[in-house]
């Protein structure tokens, strides 16, 4: 093997790095990138040999947890039987029909059929696709404008980006595209007025989307994208009574919904997908993340079958459905989703993210919630967020040159514990893999709160 240093020249040197200062990490004032070399259970461990729990399922991604020789084989497997093969044209694999009939049984909505892609920005670039596609079929080409939520987070991709709600992700970018609006967001600790309750909080919501449609023009709004529960722009579950109201409002107007599954889909919610927790009927939704544990790049854009039944109405008159990636229903990628969703069968892990879920609440409640830096503790099944205020009374926020939130992460990570200072904000996110245990739950939050200590007797 290479020596550590060796590597991190290399790599100093010609990886362009997503999220990461440029500038610190040429010069290596933010240090040698950390080189991961291998994963058990809910640990990783660097090529130091240092171990991490890993809170943040690397990215909300690897739900089984790492090291599951069961995928590993099936990847194997399907490699050397068939490495690979396109679905251009109606071609299959044996792996890719089942998961699909899986995909479309299990999928909230009335799913009908499931386009494959790599990741979830390009899933939801499909989405965009499908929704001018299907306005274009059926003679409303105006139609086409895609509403989605200031801090929702739907990728980095043009249209994705685009969807992305957070200027931080635009600015210098070019976007977002036209086309691409935004409406308020969904969270009730920052959005409310006093005094307001989540359900008239939820209503206002609502009719600010009603707005928004009206001032457009209808005939101009094809859809409406969101994360059941809102995720990279905070780890925020929905106030009550939200997902009716925008329901009720979107099917007013004949606006297409996407849920975007990409985090809550297979399990992390405690719930089988968001849309099922929360009462969503979505007409089309995007996975991928849990989809493959992360094992293997896949995402689905799940088509319903009101969409669906107008492009198949419309062939004979368009021709060839004409959308699709060299790699899209790769064959190895389907046999690692399916080797990952009967893991997640058979051992449970949505009912396990539900219980193992209600104690890690439990836990960060009782740890968190008085503490005096502490403005919110919130989450859902396996997500969760830790809010940091400089006050509690007036919720002013800490200035943010203190860097509050990526303080207590790095702090939470010199003890060997990875948990994500969200982009927005001074918040903590958790996210585990779903297999973790109540003990390890006990570990997670004991690291966090010691660290959060470390950094409130810093700011002392
Ligand atoms: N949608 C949601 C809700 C996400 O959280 C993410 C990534 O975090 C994406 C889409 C984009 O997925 P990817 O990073 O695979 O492109």
């Amino acid at each position: 093997m290479i020596d550590v240093n060796t590597i991190a020249e290399r790599d100093r040197s010609t990886v362009l790095h997503p999220f990461t200062q440029l500038k610190d990490f040429a010069t290596g004032k933010i240090g040698d990138p950390t080189i991961v070399a291998g994963g058990k259970g809910i640990r990783i461990e660097d090529a130091q040999g240092r171990s991490y729990i890993d809170g943040f399922a690397g990215l909300y991604c690897v739900n089984i947890g790492y090291g599951r020789t069961e995928v590993a084989e099936a990847i194997a497997r399907q490699a050397y039987k068939l490495a690979y093969y396109h679905t251009y044209a109606a071609h299959t694999t044996e792996e890719l029909a089942t998961l699909s009939d899986r995909l479309v049984r299990m999928a909230p909505g009335k799913a009908s059929k499931v386009f494959y892609g790599l990741s979830g920005s390009d899933a939801n670039e499909t989405q965009a696709k499908l929704v001018w596609y299907y306005n274009n079929l059926r003679g409303q080409p105006k139609k086409k404008k895609i509403i989605s939520r200031e801090r929702g987070y739907h990728g980095c991709s043009v249209i994705s980006g685009s969807m992305t709600g957070m200027s931080f992700y635009h600015d210098y970018m070019g976007l977002p595209f036209p086309g691409i609006l935004h409406t308020g967001t969904p969270h009730h600790y920052w959005g409310a007025e006093p005094g307001e309750t989540q359900e008239s909080f939820s209503r206002r919501r609502a009719a600010e989307l009603e707005e928004l449609i009206v001032r457009e023009g209808p005939e101009t709004i094809g859809a409406f994208i969101a994360e059941p529960v809102l995720g990279t722009g905070g780890i925020t579950p929905p106030p009550a009574g939200y997902w009716s109201e925008i329901q009720t409002v979107l099917r007013r107007y004949d606006v297409l919904l996407i849920a975007d599954e990409v985090i809550c889909g297979f399990g992390r919610t405690g719930a089988d997908f968001g849309s099922t927790l929360y009462g969503m009927e979505p007409d089309l939704v995007t996975v991928a993340k849990g989809l493959t544990s992360g094992y293997f790049p896949l995402s689905g854009a799940i088509v319903g079958e009101r969409v669906y039944a107008v492009m198949e109405e419309a062939a004979d008159r368009v021709g060839a459905f004409s959308h699709g990636y060299t790699y899209s229903g790769h064959p190895i990628a389907a046999a690692a989703a399916n080797a990952v969703l009967d893991i997640v069968e058979k051992e449970r892990l949505i009912g396990r993210a539900r219980t193992v879920g209600s104690y890690f609440h439990l836990r960060l409640r009782e740890r968190f919630a008085q503490l005096e830096i502490v403005g919110e503790v919130r989450g859902v099944g396996l997500l969760g967020a830790i809010e940091f205020v400089a006050d509690r009374q007036t919720k002013r926020r800490f200035d943010p040159e203190l860097k509050v939130g990526a303080r207590i992460s790095k702090a939470a990570r010199d003890r060997g514990l990875i948990i994500r200072a969200m982009p927005h904000g001074d918040i903590l996110g958790f996210a585990p893999p779903l297999v973790v245990t109540e003990t390890e739950i006990d570990e997670i939050v004991d690291m966090a709160y010691r660290a959060t200590k470390q950094v409130m007797d810093e700011l002392a």
